[in-house]
């Protein structure tokens, strides 16, 4: 790319990186206290943004605070009044928890309408800051006590002839503070600092700024912090939302187009009707879902592209994303490359080869590779390679894989090990792949010896779309949204204490009788003098012997031998093993449609999404299932974890749906985990809220891809200001490509 003349931008800039940040010109213990809320810098403090605002615009009279109180009004109220009395501060007789005397201060306030008592508690300083006479705004809140109208520990600022009045009479921010520096102290601070700070620099171009209907820059900061009323402050957050969201998806829009512009990948020829794909969609014991056959075609655009495909395909549990996989891998093998389907768990690969081999044998018949039919006839290749195959087996497979007689290699991250050597890899899919870092995704990629693979990601984690685009902005993203038709519902239900259990026990002997099977799953495998939560192994041991006696108990956990493992679940499969007690090593991917009924102990130990994805494992063939989370917690419980874990169980026992799930999830835990776990270095969010924004998540996005594709390279003069920040706020996630533009 030619070299852009590049004048720095005026204004201060609130993004800029840490070491271009303006220093606070703030010393001694003032500094420790905003050290210690994150702000060192200038812009660290225009960007403390703040948690709320009240309203002060307007005051009232004692006459109005009496109707308000009779109406119930709870909210602050600010009054401009004169103190009538002032009393002094007295030791009450009640002390604190601490033993420590507590103090009352009364006090009594009037204006030309009436007159009012005020309280304040433990704050003695207030006795020698007003004296009668004062006249002061106090703002605080009202009630009723002993019949009486009253304004509790109101603050105040004395009016003082000459000067404008500064917490008063206007919108004023509550920031986040400290017991060493109060917000007060950092409106004040915020005051001058926004004063001398200057200019603020805009990156938006003007006329775009108009047309969007944003404020500029500059005055949003002003009017978060300063507002002139309410309005101001809404418009204020809104072009600060956008600001936040806007150079997070120009940096990944470009990243994104810049690859399809310069990494060669591999264009796969379009499939034709009696090619690979589609013969084995034919032969599929069912109809695809409309979603299923949308995906399948995005993903086949995607891969006839002469650039690497980047597609995310989200789905809820159960919606037949194996499928959509294994028509991209076939799609890889029809135009004469290799491809490799990576899961997170022994067991998930193993599954996984089981249900490939039995769908290809269907579609091609049960012989492999080049044998009686000609070209395009050919049953693909499939091997699976984990970190528990035999060596020789291994060597074989290997062997296979480099001389490019290997059509399909399923595994485990064994497959990303430096040994495997593909001859032409042509798309790679990764599974389950919020269980795999960046890094392995990488390294499977890396893989690719003829250009860049194709690369597919599937997630049983769903997500709202735009989240999905603000977190994983550089994928294309294909949803299932839609479940197989004939699945029967599975109903949810909360089993308190020994009782329910018992009951639990009976429905399990029920299904059993009617020919199904159950899943028992622990939060432990082991038994741990710590807690006092079952283990699986113990569990497994008690229930063979004292609850189900008649029954076949079969347990499977991560710690076995995977011979070990492969035959418990083998078993499982088969219909042998009639109750299988587990860990958490069944929540991914696992597939057996007899099984009708999951008894899910110690529940509360588990997250929201692993739940749901644990439920997953039933009600996935045509048969009406039960799932049941046993917890000891106390139904009532108050205590705030308690309360959380409850609403928990409660949100996975109400709904099967996985992104109304991942939205209770998501406010639960808070969007910096997500954001946490996708990327460190990721551009932080400090009013933008992924759920609430979505609309101008939508906008910012919309509009990087509309800039992007007129100016690239963000080269022309009105976007060299954009193009310096975006730049500045990637600099640690992709600095490869796009400093090195
Ligand atoms: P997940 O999206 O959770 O990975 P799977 O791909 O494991 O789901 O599919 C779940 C089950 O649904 C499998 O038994 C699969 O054979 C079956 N299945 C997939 N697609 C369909 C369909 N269109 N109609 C009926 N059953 C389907
Ligand atoms: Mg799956």
């Amino acid at each position: 790319m030619a070299e852009v003349v590049e004048a720095p931008p005026k204004g201060l800039e609130i993004y800029a990186p840490q070491r271009r940040r303006t220093p606070l010109r703030v010393t001694g213990p003032r500094a420790e206290a905003l050290a210690k809320l994150g702000i060192s810098s200038v812009q660290d403090l225009l960007q403390h943004y703040p948690r709320y605002h009240v309203d002060r615009t307007q005051l009232r009279t004692i006459r109005e605070l009496r109707k308000l109180a009779g109406g119930g009004h709870t909210g602050e109220v600010t009054v401009h009044a004169k103190v009538v009395t002032m009393g002094r501060s007295v030791a009450m007789r009640a002390k604190t928890e601490s033993g420590k005397t507590r103090t009352m201060i009364k006090a009594s306030i009037g204006d030309e309408t009436g007159q009012i008592g005020v309280t304040w508690f433990n704050q003695s300083w207030v006795a020698r800051a007003l004296s009668p006479g004062d006249v002061a705004f106090f703002y605080g809140r009202i009630g009723v006590f002993g019949g009486k109208l009253q304004m509790t520990a109101p603050r105040f600022e004395l009016v003082r002839t000459g000067r404008e009045p500064f917490n008063v009479g206007r919108v004023i921010p509550i920031y986040p503070a400290s017991a060493d520096i109060k917000s007060d102290a950092l409106r004040r601070l915020m005051w001058d600092t926004f004063e001398a700070a200057g200019e603020i620099m805009d990156p938006l171009p003007s006329d775009l700024r108009l047309r969007l209907g944003y404020m500029s820059r500059g005055d949003a900061i002003r009017s978060i912090h300063f507002p002139d009323d309410k309005e101001d402050v809404i418009k204020a957050r809104r072009r600060i939302v956008f600001d936040e969201v806007f150079s997070l998806q120009l940096g990944l829009v470009y990243r994104k187009k810049r690859l399809e512009r310069t990494v060669q990948g591999i264009s796969h020829p379009a499939s034709a009707p009696d090619a690979l794909p589609e013969r084995f969609i034919d032969a599929l014991p069912f109809d695809l879902t409309s979603a299923q056959r949308r995906a399948c075609d995005e993903v086949a655009t995607d891969m006839t592209k002469a650039y690497p495909m980047h597609r995310l395909v989200e789905g809820e549990v159960g919606s037949g994303k194996t499928v959509v996989a294994l028509y991209a891998c076939l799609m890889a093998i029809a135009g004469g490359s290799q491809s490799a389907l990576m899961a997170p768990t022994e067991v998930l690969a193993e599954q996984h080869f089981l249900t490939v081999k039995e769908l290809l044998d269907r579609a091609f018949g049960e012989h492999e590779g080049a044998n009686l039919f000609a070209g395009t006839s050919n049953r693909p290749v499939v091997r699976l390679l984990t970190g528990s195959t035999p060596a020789s087996q291994r060597d074989e497979i290997l062997m296979g894989v480099s001389a490019g007689e290997v059509d399909l290699l399923i595994g485990t991250h064994a497959l990303i090990q430096g040994s495997v050597d593909f001859a032409r890899l042509g798309v790679a899919v990764v599974d389950e792949q919020h269980r795999f870092g960046v890094h392995q995704r990488k390294s499977l990629r890396d893989k690719g010896t003829m250009g860049e693979p194709d690369i597919l990601v599937m997630t049983a984690t769903p997500i709202p779309r735009t989240l999905a685009v603000t977190i994983y902005g550089d994928l294309d993203v294909s949803i299932l949204d839609e479940l197989p038709a004939g699945r029967k519902p599975i109903t949810t239900s909360l089993a308190f204490g020994d009782e329910h259990r018992a009951d639990a026990y009976d429905a399990i002997r029920k299904e059993v009788a009617s020919g199904h099977q159950a899943f028992i799953v622990y939060a432990l495998r082991d038994e741990s003098s710590k807690t006092e939560l079952r283990s699986a192994k113990a569990e497994a041991k008690r229930l063979a012997t004292d609850v189900f006696q008649d029954l076949s108990v079969g347990l499977v956990h991560g710690d076995m031998k995977s011979q070990d493992k492969e035959a418990a679940m083998s078993a499982f499969r088969g219909g042998t093993t009639h109750v299988l007690v587990a860990t958490t090593v069944v929540e991914v991917g696992v597939d057996v449609p007899n099984a009708t009924v999951m008894l899910i102990e110690d529940a509360e130990r588990f997250g929201l999404a692993q739940l749901h994805q644990l439920r997953g494992r039933i009600g996935r063939g045509g048969h009406a299932s039960l799932c049941i989370l046993a917890t000891d917690l106390d139904p009532g419980g108050a205590e705030e974890s308690t309360a959380l874990a409850l609403e928990r169980l409660n949100a996975v026992a109400s709904t099967t749906d996985g992104f109304e799930l991942a939205t209770v999830d998501l406010r639960q835990r808070g969007e910096g985990q997500l954001f946490g776990a996708r990327q460190s270095g990721m551009p932080q969010l400090k009013l933008a809220r992924v759920l609430e924004h979505q609309d101008v998540i939508k906008q910012a996005r919309d509009l990087a891809v509309q800039i992007l594709t007129e100016d690239p390279d963000l080269a022309a003069f009105e976007h060299i200001a954009l193009r310096r920040e975006m730049r500045d706020r990637f600099a640690d996630v992709a600095l490869d490509v796009i400093q090195s533009g």
